[in-house]
């Protein structure tokens, strides 16, 4: 079972570090404001595909970006986790945490997770500053998804093969006040990752 440590649990003896080179330093340099777009929504809802996309767009224009996927934290950082509840909340703590760091060193971060509980992403909000934490409710129906099914998992969820599955055998808990909604059943990938573009112009 995983330990989690909480903020309360810190031991007394590991101090926070002086550092010299501040992150508004760091950004300075970059020229940019460092954000998190933190995209969710149900599997094959358009996560990746807009998120890739808008990275694409965003580095043509010069920006420092980073590009945080599910299926890839899953590969490395986060390996150790599986869909249970608790590591469900643990994978997007971690990924919270990498996403604050980033941001620190002067990055526009994009994240593209189910992050199907709003506690959870709440909690990545807390995280940071005020007006630095972008979420983007990707709308796409469970029966457009299901329609999709690109990876062949709604089918395998229904069938009982993969347990926990959002939408299918676990929650999905919307969104209810995100910075941007994106409906992919009106909108191409290319006009969704535009709509975010526009947003940074006007609102960061
Ligand atoms: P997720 O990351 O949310 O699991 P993906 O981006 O991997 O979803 O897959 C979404 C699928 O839906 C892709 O095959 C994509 O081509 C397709 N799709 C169709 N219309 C759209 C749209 N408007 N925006 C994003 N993806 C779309």
């Amino acid at each position: 079972m995983n330990t989690i440590l909480m903020n309360d649990d810190i031991p007394a003896n590991i101090q926070r570090q002086h550092e010299d080179v501040s992150p508004v330093d760091r950004a300075r340099l970059t020229g940019q404001t460092p954000v998190v777009i933190w995209f969710t929504g149900l599997s094959g809802a358009g996560k990746s595909t807009i998120a890739n996309c808008l990275e694409r767009k965003l580095h043509a224009g010069g920006h420092h970006t980073m590009l945080l996927d599910g299926d890839n934290v899953r590969h490395g950082l986060n390996r150790d986790l599986g869909f249970t509840e608790q590591d469900r909340v643990e994978n997007i703590r971690r990924i919270g945490e990498v996403a604050k760091l980033m941001t620190d060193a002067g990055l526009i971060v994009i994240a593209a997770f189910i992050s199907p509980f709003r506690g959870d992403r709440e909690l990545v909000r807390r995280l940071l500053a005020p007006g630095m934490f972008i979420e983007v409710f990707v709308n796409t129906s469970l029966d457009e998804c299901e329609r999709r099914d690109i990876k062949g998992l709604y089918s395998k969820a229904r069938a009982g093969i993969i347990p926990h599955f959002t939408g299918i055998s676990s929650p999905y808990e919307a969104p209810e006040r995100p910075e941007i909604v994106l409906e992919t059943s009106v909108a191409t990938a290319d006009e969704c990752a535009d709509t975010i573009v526009r947003y940074l112009h006007q609102s960061v």
